[in-house]
């Protein structure tokens, strides 16, 4: 099942069970937080990915490293306000509220889910109005990915190399450590995991070299088209 037929699933579903409790019409609740938080499945297999991202480094990234995140942010929220926020606010919130060590491990388990839900087993190719706004802003689809290649390898150290929609322009967005466009207003299309632990096992120190293979070999573009026009 796709990851956003999942995800809707799930929501539709916590939304069905909420209706049924409170005995009829009365309104769902907004989407409020489900503390504690809990990391979303993987839409594909473990080894799916693979070769381009084995099933080792699967393991250990969303195993280890994104798992970990939904812990710190469980514990660092436990009594107090930000636990009725959703993970997207709580984002938004301790950007503002200077709370970094919150701030950084929510936008972790944020970006990550991003992440994942933007890859799929064999690529594709954009269709639709994502087609239409790469041959828009970057005249073909080659030069696109090409330029997506330049700024995710000019990104000095760990972070993440974002795909976004800016004042209805596709636009990249370079963001270290955990930075996300989710505190500038910017609209996240697709992104990809430029810290060592998203390729080192599987291409050591040629992080060009994975970013275009993830390009060619892994992205879900109709999530990235769904995104863009939702
Ligand atoms: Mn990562």
């Amino acid at each position: 099942m796709p990851a956003l037929s999942r995800r809707h699933f799930v929501a539709l579903a916590s939304a069905g069970t909420a209706l049924a409790a409170g005995g009829g019409l009365i309104p769902a609740a907004p989407a409020r937080a489900e503390t504690p938080f809990r990391q979303p499945p993987l839409p594909f297999a473990e080894d799916a990915l693979s070769p381009v991202i084995s099933a080792a480094t699967v393991q250990v990234h969303y195993g280890k490293h994104h798992a970990g995140y939904f812990t710190q942010v469980n514990q660092l929220v436990a009594g107090t306000p930000y636990a009725a926020m959703t993970l997207e606010e709580i984002v938004r919130a301790s950007a503002t509220q200077s709370d970094p060590r919150l701030f950084n491990n929510a936008a972790q388990a944020v970006n990550h889910s991003f992440y994942w839900d933007g890859l799929r087993p064999g690529g594709g190719a954009p269709s639709g109005a994502l087609a239409a706004a790469i041959e828009r802003d970057f005249s073909n689809l080659a030069a696109f990915k090409e330029a997506y290649v330049v700024h995710a390898s000019g990104l000095f150290g760990s972070g993440w190399s974002w795909l976004v929609e800016d004042n209805g322009k596709l636009a990249f967005l370079d963001a270290g450590n955990a930075g996300t466009p989710l505190t500038s207003g910017k609209r996240p299309l697709l992104v990809i995991d430029v810290w060592e632990h998203a390729y080192y096992l599987d291409y050591q120190n040629r992080r060009a070299d994975h970013v275009r293979a993830v390009l060619d070999r892994l992205v879900n573009w109709d999530v990235v088209r769904d995104r863009l026009t939702a």
